[in-house]
């Protein structure tokens, strides 16, 4: 797609900092990082989100965030990293070329990536169950 910065990159027509390629997936360094080596991971064909993802891309994305996540570890001496994905604009994706975010944490570095809430009384069993419904 013309029109997609990831697209743009993988077509080697943006610069990218590119740290791993296998012949269906790209690596590059996210340009804003929450820390250094904050990388995302791609499928070079344009699919928007996980949903438009086929299954096997998904796990060769896996696969290359595993080997990501390893180096950032070994190289950067990182202690620990978060794997995460936005998608649809409701959930912050602002690419919509599907990526996934490999971000290195370290001990105390003080960020907290969810406030979290609790359910009223009865609503956990009921959203299991409307779930469960749709699987
Ligand atoms: P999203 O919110 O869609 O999950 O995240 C998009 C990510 O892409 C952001 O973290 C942003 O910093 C990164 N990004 C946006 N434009 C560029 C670019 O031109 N080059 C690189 N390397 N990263 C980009
Ligand atoms: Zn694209």
């Amino acid at each position: 797609m013309q029109d997609c910065i990831f697209c743009r990159i993988v077509a080697g027509q943006l610069p990218a900092a590119r740290i791993l390629e296998t012949p269906k997936i790209l690596a590059f360094l996210d340009i804003a990082p929450v820390h250094y080596g904050h990388t995302l991971v791609i499928p070079k064909a344009h699919h928007q989100n996980l949903l438009d993802l086929p299954d096997g891309l998904w796990e060769e994305i896996g696969h290359v965030c595993r080997r990501v996540a390893q180096a950032i570890q070994l190289n950067l001496k990182a202690q620990g990293f978060n794997i995460g994905m936005n998608n649809f604009a409701a959930a912050g994706q602002e690419v919509f070329h599907a990526h996934v975010h490999v971000i290195p944490r370290y001990s105390g570095d003080g960020l907290k990536l969810f406030p979290q809430g609790s359910y009223k009384p009865g609503d956990l069993e009921k959203t299991a169950a409307q779930l469960r419904q749709a699987l």
